[in-house]
């Protein structure tokens, strides 16, 4: 039996969740959602239960050593990545996470498609792999600035206006066949308003311990913001899927963040229904006599 906390926290994501691209509009999620929580001491319970829940079902997962849970952020700059990731998973077991973090293609990775570098950096049965970006980059920055595909050395003939199209549809067939062989899939946008990534920029020249987070270059990505947020939503719209799923997160509040990523991350691990693996009865007999000869 599931406890109130326990389903409370399962159903803070739901409204999130976009499995299909139809009638898919960024505009229709505001970036400003609480859910109707105040942030208070009920709100950090909250998050508590929902890593104290992720904390044991991560050691179902590892125990049962079958599945593996692959969990993508993508976001514009300063919507909280980094710390969402650090706050959701820091009741799991390092030994069975492994967060990766995409940045600009290598010479070597730019001499092979674009999925290459994601394959090695999978998770293993039994564990959970975070992508702090992803391959998606591939039809959101490289989309945004061409000169960034033209470094990837595709052959021009292969170059044609359906090329977004191609990669959604590669992107998809991947996914997919990731799923068919055990690995669960959720996807997380961290969706920012423009006028709270300002405040947060500002934050960072203004505050010396978050000097360090701030970059010339992402000022020049915000003077790009409708480009992104357009090629966000035709993104995901072509890559919202019953078996790979989006959750469109509102990130203007940070606590209300946390809580919708642990919600989806708690829920799609229940429906695992994980168990811990059985004993035999012949290993049991052998459990026993291992203690009588330890005693
Ligand atoms: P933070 O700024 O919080 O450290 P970040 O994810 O923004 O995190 P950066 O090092 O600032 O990390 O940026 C990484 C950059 O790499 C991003 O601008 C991203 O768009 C870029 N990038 C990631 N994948 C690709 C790709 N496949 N092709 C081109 N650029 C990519
Ligand atoms: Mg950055």
């Amino acid at each position: 039996m599931k406890d109130k906390l326990h389903r409370t926290v399962v159903d803070l994501a739901k409204p999130y969740r976009v499995t299909s691209g139809k009638k898919f509009a960024l505009k229709d999620f505001a970036t400003d959602a609480d859910g109707g929580l105040r942030k208070d001491d009920r709100t950090d319970e909250l998050l508590a239960q929902g890593v104290q829940l992720i904390s044991d079902l991560q050691e179902r997962l590892y125990a049962d050593d079958q599945w593996s849970l692959l969990l993508i952020f993508q976001a514009m700059d300063a919507a909280g990545k980094d710390g969402t990731i650090k706050h959701v998973m820091s009741g799991i077991n390092p030994a069975g996470c492994q967060v990766t973090s995409f940045k600009q293609p290598s010479s070597l990775e730019l001499d092979h498609d674009f999925l290459w570098r994601s394959n090695v950096a999978l998770p293993q049965r039994g564990r959970i792999g975070i992508f702090n970006r992803s391959y998606y980059e591939e039809t959101l920055v490289v989309r945004v600035h061409p000169p960034v595909l033209k470094a990837e050395k595709i052959p021009p003939a292969l170059i044609g206006k359906d090329l977004w199209q191609d990669r959604f549809e590669d992107i998809n067939a991947f996914e997919r066949h990731l799923v068919r062989n055990g690995t669960v899939i959720l996807k997380f946008f961290l969706h920012l308003s423009k006028g709270e990534q300002k405040k947060r920029f500002l934050a960072r020249l203004d505050e010396p311990t978050k000097n360090w987070k701030f970059s010339a270059a992402d000022l020049k990505e915000r003077k790009l913001w409708d480009d992104y947020q357009t090629a966000y939503e035709e993104t995901i719209a072509a890559t919202a899927t019953p078996h790979a799923p989006w959750y469109i997160v509102p990130a203007d509040h940070k606590w209300y963040t946390r809580l919708v990523v642990a919600g989806a991350v708690v829920q799609v691990l229940d429906e695992l229904d994980l168990k811990f693996p059985k004993v035999s009865r012949e290993q049991r007999k052998a459990l026993r006599e291992a203690r009588r000869q330890l005693l």
